[in-house]
């Protein structure tokens, strides 16, 4: 099977969108065909390491410019008009060969971390950005930690940062940090008192315990791990924002991520609805191709409704953020959207290609399947930067107000 076909070419259009997002996305696509396609199935299938940690993609990434894409030019960004929708752009273009490696070196580094540091002093900025863009630093978000994640409130939260004369001291245990294993800085959400404050933490300071990476069910290319503090010095011009603001800093990074996870999860959709489509196209049952079947035809037509639809409202929720208008219930719409259809798209992929579906390889051909890594992959994409129950919470509350939502 050649399974070169790019069914997002003939039937869906970028039509509507700026002439520089197109740019971006033809940018995005060469590096993901001539860098991730070879490199995929190690990144997909090969288990977590502490050794693991890819380098030479996020550097590749680097390299390719592509940390460019969400800043302006006083940092060493490209100030594009548009900057979050061609960031997602890319995300959705990362993702569709490799998605664990496109949330840990896209999402976590460029998105969750960028948009942080872009928001802090104008020193952090100009220190960090920069070094960023040039893959001279590695970055962690640590907001989740063993007993709580979803509910980010100063009475579930246990990291402190005491005020000491010069910054502070902070001690705790955050769990399931992405890019811990290699990290430079962590961006480290923390409960100073009755409120929250984010600080950028040096990871190379003394007082600071890195776990192995977590064992995951999918996204094996994104390490996470524990990180513990103990009694960690933080000068005071490390932190982000004013003392107390850390739940909205967290919350404005965390709101462009969670179009991150619907574009990513475009990008799998769209990835087993290509190979899928080719191979039931070929192979026969009953002396007919699979796609004769007018079952699979009517689950393909609304498959491709589905991945439109999700592609359409994160670049609308995108360019929305972009105009300053940004839209929590919409960001939460493009997040529900776009991570069910790579899981609800994976998983008939899977039933229609049959046992090949189910299958890492083939080992008597020598052939390697994609499709079991996408439905693994996917299912994350409904639980992590705020589980799909807490989107509709919040979608729902812009319907019927806090009043009765709570
Ligand atoms: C691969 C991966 C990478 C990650 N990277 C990071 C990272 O870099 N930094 C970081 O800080 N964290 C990270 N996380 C943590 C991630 O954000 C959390 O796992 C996620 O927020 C869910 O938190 P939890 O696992 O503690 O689940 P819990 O908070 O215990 O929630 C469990 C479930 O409860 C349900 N639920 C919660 N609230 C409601 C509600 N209001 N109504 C109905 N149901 C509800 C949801 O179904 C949810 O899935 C990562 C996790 C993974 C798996």
């Amino acid at each position: 099977m050649k399974n070169s076909k790019r069914y997002a070419n003939e039937i869906f259009s970028d039509l509507w969108l700026p002439a520089e997002a197109l740019e971006i996305r033809k940018d995005a696509r060469d590096f993901a065909d001539r860098i991730l396609k070879p490199l995929s199935h190690d990144l997909n299938t090969t288990p977590e390491s502490r050794d693991g940690f890819r380098h030479d993609v996020l550097q590749s990434i680097a390299g390719a410019g592509l940390y460019e894409i969400p800043f302006s030019t006083d940092v060493g960004g490209r100030g594009l008009g548009f900057p979050t929708l061609a960031t997602l752009i890319t995300m959705e273009e990362l993702g569709y060969y490799a998605p664990g490696a496109a949330s840990a070196f896209y999402d976590g580094q460029a998105i969750l971390c960028g948009q942080t540091l872009n928001n802090a002093s104008e020193s952090i900025r100009q220190e960090f950005i920069p070094k960023l863009i040039k893959g001279e630093v590695i970055c962690c978000f640590a907001t989740s930690e063993p007993g709580t994640s979803t509910d980010l409130s100063a009475k579930a939260m246990q990291t402190s940062a005491e005020r000491v004369e010069g910054g502070y001291v902070v001690n705790g245990h955050k769990r399931w940090i992405t890019n811990s294993v290699a990290g430079d800085i962590v961006l480290l959400l923390c409960k100073t008192g009755a409120t929250l404050t984010m600080l950028l933490v040096d990871m190379h300071d003394d007082g600071i315990r890195v776990s192995d990476p977590d064992m995951k069910m999918g996204n094996h290319a994104q390490l996470t791990a524990d990180i513990e503090f103990s009694n960690v010095f933080v000068p005071e011009e490390r932190r982000i924002g004013e003392e107390g603001s850390g739940l909205s800093v967290a919350l404005s990074a965390l709101t462009v991520g969670r179009a991150g996870i619907a574009a990513l999860g475009v990008g799998m959709a769209q990835r087993a609805f290509d190979y899928s489509a080719d191979y039931i196209s070929e192979r026969e049952v009953f002396g007919e191709p699979i796609a004769l079947f007018q079952h699979w035809q009517f689950k393909y037509a609304d498959h491709a409704i589905a991945i439109e639809n999700a592609r359409n409202l994160y670049q609308k929720a995108a360019m929305n953020h972009d105009r300053g208008n940004s839209s929590l219930s919409l960001m939460a719409m493009a997040k529900v959207a776009g991570s069910e259809v790579a899981v609800d798209m994976a998983r008939d992929a899977i039933q229609a290609c049959g046992g090949y579906g189910f299958a890492r390889r083939m080992s008597a051909e020598g052939i390697d399947w994609p499709l079991e890594a996408i439905y693994r992959d996917s299912k994350i994409g409904e639980i992590y930067e705020g589980a799909n129950e807490v989107q509709r919470w919040a979608i729902a509350r812009e319907i019927f107000g806090r009043s009765i939502t709570g």
